[in-house]
């Protein structure tokens, strides 16, 4: 499965099976999304892999450590590394085709938008789940890290 910004500047391939993805509805999301919350999972390093506009990549880290890399041609977020280095996480609304993915989890609930009304479409928590909770129930590689 192939992804790409708005521009095509940034390509990447994606491979292997793919978890279930989640949207987050807190604040920082909305904020880096423009948007009730964002989509994405989380998958192994070795899944990845960048076809062309890495140069393109540019990078912001809040101080409490919330990360957004986004293309600097047309500022759609990209794919970033997890704490420790331990996985990729990727917007899926990048990916060229989404056949076969399932909404499986809404996070942080709790704090969404006033007028952010929420699909039935996967489970919802207040909150932040337990890592082993969340990926059991997205099927992600039980050792991914989830920060
Ligand atoms: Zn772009
Ligand atoms: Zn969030």
């Amino acid at each position: 499965m192939q992804g790409k910004c708005l521009c095509g500047g940034v390509q990447f391939a994606l491979s292997g099976e793919l978890p279930d993805l989640y949207q987050c509805h807190c604040s920082l999301c909305r904020k880096v999304t423009g948007s009730s919350a964002n989509a994405a999972f989380r998958i192994d390093l070795s899944q990845l892999s960048w076809i062309a506009g890495e140069e393109l990549v540019r990078k912001y880290e809040s101080d409490t450590g919330f990360k957004s890399h986004f293309c600097s041609r047309c500022g759609s977020p990209l794919p970033n590394l997890t704490a420790n280095d331990s996985a990729w996480w990727v917007p899926v609304g990048l990916l060229e085709a989404g056949n076969g993915l399932r909404l499986g989890a809404h996070l942080f609930v709790g704090s969404r938008a006033p007028w952010d009304v929420i699909a039935d479409a996967g489970e919802h928590f207040d909150e932040m789940p337990d890592a082993d909770t969340l990926a059991k129930l997205l099927r992600q590689p039980a050792d991914l890290d989830q920060d």
